[in-house]
């Protein structure tokens, strides 16, 4: 298994390179050279096995040679051991033909979990068999940088750099990141928002000589890795619920578009899927690009949903590579504009593509506050503000036809601010993210500045 580019310039390479470059050199984003499948009785056959197990089908499908498949059982084995249910991510039952899958039963209590685990043990394994040592740099709108902290931290063979917006994520967020008091991770509070932070990281691997300098690597939603983590409880709760003879509705609360995408990924590997639909807060730049064709960046605005503010969705790439049938250079075209311009207008042909297996639907503010009161009074059960963006979406949607699976991705602990007036407390209570209230917390402050960053991983990497 070898991985291209989305933009056409780079050489294909493994599954290891791809791991730990992130973006390739051309600035594009990798994905495999041609998809895996599985047949529609392997399919099935998920129905009756251990997350871990189907895990460890989808890792090997995409590893190739890199791993053998022992390893990947063993591998994906440990890394969902950390869950805290048998299922890792169990589904519940919502009202008639609705479901959550609950994707944020890992260490830190949200689905960043789910791939975080399973990269920090394929990066120690395969940096332990080259005796490498590198930097990871990482932007985060909140959950991304608990789950790398929790995943890497006292890593041998990895330094870890975490980029968050000052002050644009709860505090349970910010705790996971900052209170571990591991020497190999370092926070860096960025005074800006999330698309200057990612921006900066950006900035950072295309300059070669730091990249080769601090050994550069990116555990972002870019890495494919983490895709490819994501992209298997599609599969199991698919399957779940009689995939692949009936086929199922996802509704996908979307940031980075990383997630959604993933779901594609299981579609293009097999698996039958009615619709995905892309639920966003009121950032809704992906909502309006697959409505309207029309792919243009707005001012990013802070919600009660903050892993989903984002005005540029870096995984979008990959599908615009997908629906042009996989042309590069108009692919590139498309995201240099987007780059200087801030706009561009996709093809029809594309827009067709997205049409036929996406829809897009964007939720106020208003009625996420609505959609958590109204889950709560009618199931005694709390959602957090991403997922409820999610439901919300999923209430929009005709009752007739293929269940609907809500991906839930974060346990309401983490932002117990958005819990109803009438919930008690303890609903909004987690001991994982009680034990961090009150520990010191370690971060530097910086501006929105890429030298004054790559000064500080400089003397990080070389401490
Ligand atoms: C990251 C995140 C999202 C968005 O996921 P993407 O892959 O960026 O689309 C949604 N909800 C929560 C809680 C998250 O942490």
């Amino acid at each position: 298994m070898r991985y291209i580019s989305t933009r056409g310039g780079a050489a294909p390479v493994t599954f290891e390179d791809v791991l730990l470059a992130g973006l390739a050199p051309d600035g594009g984003l990798y994905v495999p050279e041609a998809w895996p499948r599985f047949t529609a009785d392997e399919i099935a056959g998920f129905a009756s096995q251990p997350y871990a197990a189907v895990a460890a089908r989808v890792l090997k499908a995409f590893a190739g040679d890199t791993l053998s498949a022992e390893a990947c059982e063993s591998l994906c084995r440990e890394a969902y051991a950390t869950f805290d249910h048998p299922a890792a991510t169990p589904l519940v039952e919502l009202d008639a033909n609705r479901w959550m899958l609950e994707l944020f039963r890992g260490p830190t209590l949200a689905f960043k979990d789910v791939a975080m685990q399973l990269l920090a043990r394929l990066y120690d394994r395969i940096l332990a068999q080259r005796g490498e040592t590198l930097t990871i740099v990482a932007a985060t709108s909140g959950d991304t940088g608990g789950a790398a902290v929790e995943a890497f931290r006292g890593s041998r063979h990895v330094r870890l750099v975490i980029l968050f917006p000052d002050g644009r994520i709860s505090d349970v967020q910010r705790r996971f990141m900052t209170t571990p008091a591991d020497a190999n991770i370092a926070c860096l509070s960025v005074a800006g928002d999330f698309d200057d932070c990612q921006a900066i990281v950006k900035g950072l691997f295309r300059d070669d000589d730091f990249r080769e300098a601090v050994r550069l690597s990116g555990v972002n939603s870019i890495n494919w890795a983490r895709i490819a983590a994501q992209s298997v409880y599609y599969f199991t709760a698919a399957a779940a619920l009689g995939a692949p003879q009936r086929p199922v509705r996802f509704v996908v609360p979307t940031g980075n578009f990383g997630d959604a995408f993933a779901g594609h990924v299981a579609a293009q590997m097999g698996l039958p899927m009615e619709q995905i639909v892309v639920a966003t807060n009121s950032n809704d730049i992906l909502a309006r690009a697959l409505r309207d064709g029309r792919y243009a960046r707005g001012e990013a605005v802070a919600t009660q949903s903050p892993a989903m503010d984002i005005q540029i969705a870096s995984n979008f790439e990959r599908l615009v590579f997908e629906a042009l049938g996989r042309d590069a250079p108009t692919t590139a075209a498309a995201f240099e504009q987007f780059a200087k311009t801030g706009a561009v207008t996709l093809p029809d042909a594309a827009r067709r593509y997205m049409a036929d297996r996406f829809r897009g639907e964007a939720v106020s503010e208003a009625e996420t506050t609505a959609t958590i009161a109204k889950v709560w009074q009618s199931s005694d059960r709390l959602i957090d503000p991403h997922t409820a963006v999610g439901v919300a979406a999923s209430w929009r949607l005709p009752d007739a036809g293929a269940p609907i699976v809500t991906l839930s991705t974060a346990s309401p602990a983490k932002f117990p601010e958005t819990a109803p007036a009438d919930a008690p407390p303890e609903a909004a209570r987690h001991r994982r993210a009680e034990a961090l209230a009150g520990l010191p917390e370690r971060m530097t402050r910086v501006p929105a500045d890429a030298d004054v960053v790559k000064a500080f991983i400089r003397e990080f990497a070389r401490a």
